[in-house]
């Protein structure tokens, strides 16, 4: 009798968890088509649909700077495979170099920090203003806000949320430092920006980050950083120093801006990336 109950139990749980097993399996099948549905452009991602474009330089000590920051980044070894079984370093890096972000904070005292920014503001569409033709007539352009309201006409209005980027060509120089920086006998550089009033009206419209292809948003010969003084307080961000914007379109691109999270940071390494949906 014991040897029955016993038997009709075995076969009970049996049973259960072959139920279960097979519940589970359906649940998640339909789980992930539910999410593939919700999400088509970030589920294209893992399928090859939808295109990623790393807005990114890979950190290293050989990067064009800002002059007089001499000491850019360190990495010390602090674990070996022969001494400890596994590999790990420490880094040293300054907060603005290389793709990194500006927190309000970096111009506007008691502002965000990096760590302080919304998460929301870091994902939007990407405004992609092209200047390339300006720039290489005159380094020292600066973006208008007339310039930008040309760029409206032909596209659209500047979205609420917007994260507007400025495409100068200055990237084709990296990481030539001395062209990159493009200084004169003075040690004054010479590269492209946003002009104030341009900032003033991409703050109207409710941008929540400005970017560029240059080692500031202000143009290289700028004393006071107008721009940066225009932006921050109002409580943009910057990203600076951005990779591959040349594979942007003017709008259809949406963008995440993923910054080291730290406390107190007047900004800091950015990882910049932005999703296209493929058309082929
Ligand atoms: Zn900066």
């Amino acid at each position: 009798m014991r040897a029955t109950i016993g038997l009709l139990l075995v076969v009970t749980l049996t049973g259960v968890c072959g139920l279960a097993l097979a519940k589970d399996h359906d649940d998640s099948g339909s789980a992930a088509d539910s999410v593939a549905a919700t999400f088509p452009v970030l589920s294209g991602i893992s399928t090859g649909k939808t295109r990623v474009i790393d807005m990114t330089y890979t950190l290293n000590g050989k990067l064009p700077s800002w002059p007089g920051d001499d000491k850019t980044f360190e990495t010390q070894v602090v674990a070996t495979y022969a001494k400890d079984g596994y590999f790990a370093r420490s880094f040293w890096t300054l907060e603005h170099y290389s793709t990194h972000l500006d927190a309000p904070l970096h111009f506007a005292p008691g502002k965000a920090s990096v760590a302080q920014i919304p998460v929301t503001h870091f994902f939007g569409p990407a405004e992609v203003i092209d200047v390339r033709d300006e720039a290489a007539k005159d380094p020292d352009y600066r973006l208008t806000a007339a310039r930008v309201e040309k760029w409206e006409a032909a596209h659209r209005r500047i979205p609420a949320g917007a994260i507007v980027l400025l495409r100068t060509g200055w990237a084709s120089r990296w990481p030539d430092q001395k062209r990159y920086r493009n200084q004169d006998a003075h040690g004054v550089m010479h590269f492209p920006g946003f002009g104030a009033d341009a900032a003033k009206l991409l703050v109207a419209r409710g941008a929540v980050g400005l970017g560029i292809d240059t080692l500031s948003i202000d143009y290289g010969a700028s004393k006071n950083f107008e721009v940066h003084h225009v932006d921050l307080p109002a409580g943009l961000y910057n990203l600076e120093n951005l990779a591959n914007l040349d594979q942007l379109p003017a709008t259809g691109a949406f963008l995440i801006a993923a910054p080291i999270k730290m406390e107190g940071g007047s900004g800091g390494p950015c990882r910049v990336f932005a999703i296209l949906p493929e058309a082929k």
